[in-house]
């Protein structure tokens, strides 16, 4: 392995702040929409990040259904065990929209 690079959590707010700049900062990023309509098509990174959340969110919408079927029929210990594995299912599901984000704000695809 060559590189490895973890996004740090820091940039986040920058992210969002960027894409919430203002009515003119809307209406740029919906003309580079319209503008960039085949290169939408054609990112497959763009493509892989968009499946692995959508990925990530049914198998976090997965373990929340899980938990709520064990409430009240499974012991304290098992039912600590589903949150634990749908709380960091939540947080691999936000990774990947942000890393899905990041990528589209990078790209500009
Ligand atoms: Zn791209």
């Amino acid at each position: 392995m060559t590189r490895f690079e973890v996004v740090p959590l820091t940039e986040v707010p920058n992210i969002t702040f960027k894409r919430n700049d203002g009515p003119k900062a809307a209406l740029d990023s919906a003309n580079s929409i319209v503008v960039d309509e085949g290169a939408e098509v054609l990112c497959e990174e763009k493509a892989r990040l968009a499946r692995e959340y959508h990925a990530a969110t049914s198998a976090f919408s997965e373990a929340v259904k899980e938990l709520h079927r064990k409430i009240g029929t499974s012991p304290k210990e098992e039912y600590k065990r589903l949150e634990r594995i749908s709380t960091e299912a939540r947080v691999k599901s936000e990774q990947a929209r942000l890393a899905l984000e990041q990528h589209i704000s990078d790209h500009r695809c």
